[in-house]
């Protein structure tokens, strides 16, 4: 979607990927057609690309140097992805800039997992350091901790956070140029699945938070982009406890929480991530609805979908939603595979009707 943006603002877009049907490929027919993470794919796009930028915190930070190196601007910088990639690193980076964070602790043998969990009350969250998402890579251990619940990785592979009762989730998009110029969004809320993390719905505005709220959240925001010296587009997740505000923690690219500003704001997340990495002013991030829903389309479960029922069948239920589809091949059990966003007046009307609207839409999948 940041290549859509792209070229909707007259830039060429070549993607590095070597699968035919990668998202990418359905938006500009110029393609490296290399590993995403391989060197010689990134330095093959560097001979042919200005400026580099990503969807996807897993690029290697040494290929993008490399890129950088060739002399490619490279948006979010590979010292960024080095520190945000290694959540052990992130959190301390937050920790060091005194962010409000929870307790956490590096795990080099399970043992230290088990103090910790002593130590904070009997739950903690023990999370993986590299390649998680969606909640795959979290798991919450109780004390008495039996060794099944235990991954089968190596306890370094992992480290120890306290465990946040929190009573709701809330994020921020916020943008960063090279120039040192900002771009705050406003401050959301994210709904989780029951059954595990993923997000499912986000309320723009975050209901019931204040003036005030709203600067402290933005600020911890900012400071967290600060702490990983980040230059790009940014999401920050957080917990709120009783109006106390935790850093979870932040992705160097747009995010899920931001999809509700391709319709709901004055400037999409995306166009803003493009604005970022070409160095132009930020462009205007306020709401154009007292209210907007995101809900996600998760995959119900593997198979098929007649997509043009589907869409049909949403858009009856509620001609005024927005649908995007990220052309996904293939259908996976809560995989992500687009989006609808509602613009309205009342939280609770337009609620309901964007979740009446996705139920229409997964109706028709066997
Ligand atoms: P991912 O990068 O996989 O999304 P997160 O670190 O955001 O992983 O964790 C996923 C979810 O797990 C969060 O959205 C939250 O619901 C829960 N979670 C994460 N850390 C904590 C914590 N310290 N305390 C309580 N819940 C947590």
């Amino acid at each position: 979607m940041s290549a859509q943006a792209a070229q909707q603002m007259g830039l060429r877009v070549i993607v590095l990927d070597s699968d035919p049907n990668c998202p990418g490929a359905q938006v500009t027919p110029f393609r490296v057609k290399m590993d995403w993470n391989s060197d010689i794919g990134a330095a093959e796009l560097a001979q042919l690309a200005s400026s580099i930028t990503l969807e996807n915190e897993w690029v290697s930070p040494s290929n993008l140097l490399l890129a950088k190196q060739l002399g490619s601007t490279v948006i979010p910088e590979p010292h960024t992805l080095s520190i945000i990639g290694d959540k052990f690193r992130q959190r301390t980076a937050f920790a060091e800039r005194g962010l409000p964070s929870p307790r956490f602790c590096a795990i080099s043998s399970w043992d230290d997992l088990y103090k910790a969990a002593e130590n904070w009350g009997g739950k903690v969250v023990l999370k993986s350091r590299r390649g998680g998402y969606d909640g795959y890579g979290v798991k919450i251990v109780h004390l008495p901790i039996n060794d099944k619940d235990l991954p089968l990785s190596e306890p370094d592979e992992w480290y120890a956070e306290e465990f946040v009762p929190f009573d709701r989730e809330l994020a921020v998009i916020v943008g960063k140029n090279s120039s040192g110029e900002t771009a705050i969004y406003p401050v959301v809320e994210s709904r989780q699945t029951t059954d595990g993390h993923r997000c499912d719905v986000v309320i723009a505005p975050a209901p019931n938070v204040d003036t005030e709220l709203t600067r402290l959240v933005q600020d911890i925001c900012l400071s967290a982009v600060d702490a990983v010296e980040g230059i790009g587009l940014f999401g920050v997740e957080l917990f709120s406890r009783n109006g106390e505000i935790i850093i979870n923690e932040i992705a160097p690219r747009p995010h899920n929480s931001g999809h509700y500003t391709m319709d709901g704001c004055r400037t999409s997340q995306f166009e803003q991530h493009i604005r970022m990495v070409r160095n132009l002013p930020p462009g205007p991030t306020h709401l154009i609805a007292p209210v907007v829903v995101m809900a996600n389309l998760l995959a119900p479960r593997h198979g098929q979908i007649n997509l043009e029922k589907s869409v049909s069948d949403a858009y009856r239920i509620c001609p005024n939603i927005h649908l995007h589809w990220y052309g996904k091949s293939v259908l996976r059990e809560g995989r992500k595979m687009g989006h609808l966003n509602l613009l309205g007046d009342d939280l609770d009307d337009t609620l309901s009707l964007v979740l009446a609207a996705r139920d229409a839409f997964w109706r028709g999948v066997p």
